[in-house]
C-alpha cells in the first residue's frame, strides 16, 4: 500500500476525501490546516471521520498553522460556513470522537515522518498550503524526500469559487501556494474547474447513494447537505461538488486523470483583484520551465464508481 500523509481542513468534502485516502493508501497521519471554518471544529471533524471509518490501524492526527503565513495577530482568514454549515458538516454537530489530536505540531511530524522513510510518502494537499509550505521552510532538505504532493487547488484558466479570479485553498494563503508549487517536488494539481465538470453528483446519483443503506451513504447524506443548497443558489451547480475527493482519487488511481499536461504555474500574491489567481501559461508565453502536472480531464464514471466503493465499504 502506498503511504500518504493528508493535509486537511476538514470539513465537508475534505470528510470523503479523507475516507477515500484512508480506503486507497496506508495514512500515515493527518494534518490540519486552518481554511473552510473554525479550526478546533476542523480537527474534531477529521478525527469524527476516522471514526467512521472504523479502522483497524490508529491514524493520528496533527494539528498545524490555524492562520495563513502572512497573517498578524489576531488576523482572521475568510472561514466558509455558508458553503457548509456552521460545524462543516453540513450542520450535523456529531458527538466528539474517542480519539484526541497528537501533541507534536503538523509541519515537525510531516518532516520527521518524511526525514525517516525517504521518497516513500507522498503528500496530499486538500487545503490552503500552510502546513506543507511552512514544513519545507522549516526544513528545505525535505524536499528531495517528497516523490510527490497532489493538490486540490487553483483553476485552468477559469472561474474561481471564492472570487470570480481565485480558487479557495489558493487564496486562502496564497504565499505558501506559491512556496509549494516552487519547492522542485514533483505536483499535480488537480483545479476547481475540474471539479464543477467531472465531480459533481446531482439527485439521481445522491439517490443511488442513499440506496446502498450502509453507514458510509448515511454520512455522505448528510454531510452533503448544506453544499448542495450552496452550490445551487451561488454557483448555479445543480449538485454536490467534491474536489478533495477527486484529488485523492486520482492520487490513488492516477487513470481516472485521462488528460494531463505539465505547464508553467505561479500564483498572484498581491493583485487589487486577483490576489490567489493562478496563471497556468498554456502556451508557455514566459518561457518558464513547467512545474506542475496540470490535470486537464476525468473519467467522470471511474471516479464515480469509486466513491461509491468507499462509502460501501464503510458499514
Ligand atoms: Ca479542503
Amino acid at each position: 500500500m502506498r503511504r500518504v500523509i493528508i493535509d486537511t481542513d476538514t470539513a465537508g468534502d475534505d470528510t470523503i476525501a479523507l475516507l477515500t485516502a484512508l480506503h486507497h493508501f496506508k495514512v500515515e497521519g493527518v494534518t490540519i490546516t486552518g481554511g473552510n471554518v473554525d479550526f478546533d471544529q476542523e480537527v474534531e471533524n477529521a478525527l469524527y471521520t476516522i471514526q467512521v471509518a472504523n479502522l483497524e490501524e490508529y491514524v493520528p492526527v496533527y494539528k498545524g498553522y490555524e492562520r495563513p503565513i502572512i497573517a498578524t495577530g489576531e488576523q482572521q482568514h475568510q472561514t466558509v460556513e455558508d458553503v457548509h454549515g456552521r460545524d462543516g458538516m453540513g450542520g450535523s454537530f456529531f458527538e466528539k470522537a474517542k480519539q484526541r489530536p497528537e501533541t507534536g505540531h503538523a509541519i515537525d511530524f510531516i518532516i520527521e515522518k518524511v526525514k525517516a522513510n525517504p521518497s516513500e510518502i507522498s503528500l496530499l494537499g486538500i487545503a490552503p498550503l500552510t502546513n506543507i509550505a511552512m514544513a519545507i521552510k522549516k526544513d528545505p532538505t525535505i524536499a528531495k524526500d517528497i516523490p510527490h504532493i497532489y493538490i486540490m487547488g487553483g483553476t485552468n484558466n477559469s472561474l474561481g469559487n471564492i472570487t470570480a479570479a481565485a480558487e479557495y485553498n489558493f487564496y486562502v494563503d496564497p504565499e505558501a501556494a506559491r512556496l509549494v508549487l516552487h519547492s522542485g517536488i514533483p505536483i499535480t494539481m488537480v483545479g476547481w474547474d475540474m471539479c464543477t465538470k467531472y465531480s459533481i453528483m446531482d439527485d439521481n446519483d445522491h439517490q443511488e447513494i442513499e440506496q446502498l443503506a450502509t453507514s458510509g451513504p448515511e454520512f455522505f447524506i448528510r454531510i452533503n447537505r448544506v453544499v448542495k443548497k450552496f452550490n445551487k443558489e451561488v454557483h448555479r451547480l445543480n449538485g454536490t461538488t467534491h474536489p478533495d475527493t477527486l484529488l485523492v482519487a486520482i492520487a490513488a488511481n492516477e487513470s481516472l486523470m485521462t488528460a494531463s499536461t505539465n505547464y508553467y504555474v505561479d500564483i498572484e500574491t498581491k493583485g487589487e483583484l486577483t490576489r490567489g489567481y493562478n496563471m497556468v501559461d498554456i502556451n508557455n508565453r514566459s518561457g518558464k520551465e513547467p512545474n506542475v502536472r496540470v490535470c486537464e480531464a476525468v473519467d467522470r464514471e471511474l471516479f464515480k464508481e469509486d466513491l461509491l466503493q468507499v462509502l460501501k465499504s464503510i458499514s
